[in-house]
């Protein structure tokens, strides 16, 4: 694979990053993964987007523009010859040098970005649907930025799989936040969607956002209000979001089957109608 690394293009096994560097010591760092289909990019602008929010947020600073990122992703797709898969970008504060949890206003951030091939049409979870366990959600307050302190989530999917799950849905307070990776979504037994509204305790997800107006446009109801595990158990159907699964049902939660165990109508036609969607519209 052809690598990006602070403005080059390198092989992987040439691109390495420093022990001081502040994203491998404190996840001092940003990222972003944007699907790719037909080697063309899927909700880019969402993801710059919501990537430049999150430097805002943590005061760190872009060293290039959205346009160029935009190029940069194109030359990995042809360099690495992508078609289906995703790219990864992942900005750190960067290294001074040392260990210290304080860092100079001028510190010089890394950014580094690499294409993943994978089957995103084609995939067995988007067929039969997976089985999530539920956990009490152990992260931070400021969900909505996409940092890499990724370690409770790591741990939840660990938990999930020794369970023989595929996943993890994360509680607070009584109520799904989201998934391990991905936001959460049930359906009513009166085929109205319902997922948690856009806060601080959930990641404002880019497919979230495009799934939302898909619904908008089949006709299909949406209330955006926190659900419990207990009326998820309930529902006629479940489903995730994230750019990597775009839309997975979820046929068990707990060990409880949901409606029928099959995906449900409703998470199978917002996929469809999303790929349909993004092969048409994306460049
Ligand atoms: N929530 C969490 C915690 C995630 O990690 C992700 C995927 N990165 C999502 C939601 C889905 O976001 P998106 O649709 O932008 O991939």
């Amino acid at each position: 694979r052809i690598v990006y690394m602070n403005g080059s293009y390198v092989a992987e096994s040439d691109a390495t990053v420093s022990i001081f560097d502040r994203g491998f010591l404190f996840a001092d760092a940003v990222y972003e993964v944007t699907a790719v289909l037909a080697g063309k990019l899927v909700d880019n602008k969402g993801h710059l987007a919501r990537l430049e929010r999150s430097c805002k947020e943590l005061g760190m600073k872009l060293p290039v523009s959205a346009d160029e990122l935009t190029q940069i992703q194109r030359t990995l797709i042809e360099k690495n010859q992508l078609t289906e898969g995703g790219i990864y970008l992942q900005l750190t504060r960067g290294n001074e040098g040392d260990r210290d949890f304080s860092y100079s206003d001028d510190i010089k951030p890394t950014l580094v970005l690499f294409t993943q091939q994978r089957a995103l049409l084609d995939s067995q979870a988007a067929k039969e649907g997976i089985k999530v366990i539920s956990m009490e959600d152990i992260r931070w307050r400021r969900r909505d930025i996409k940092t890499t302190s990724l370690l409770p989530a790591c741990l939840a999917k660990h938990l999930a799989h020794q369970a023989g799950a595929d996943d993890a849905w994360l509680i607070e307070n009584g109520l799904v936040t989201e998934g391990g990776s991905s936001n959460a979504y049930i359906v009513t037994h009166d085929n109205k969607i319902i997922t948690r509204p856009l806060s601080n305790d959930i990641l404002h997800g880019i497919t979230r956002a495009s799934l939302l107006k898909v619904a908008e446009d089949c006709q299909i109801e949406l209330e955006q209000r926190a659900f419990t595990i207990e009326e998820a158990y309930e529902a006629k159907e479940a489903f995730v979001s994230s750019a990597t699964t775009f839309v997975w049902p979820v046929v068990a939660i707990d060990g409880k089957t949901i409606g029928d165990g099959q995906p449900g109508e409703i998470a199978k036609k917002l996929r469809s109608t999303y790929i349909e969607m993004v092969l048409a519209f994306t460049q």
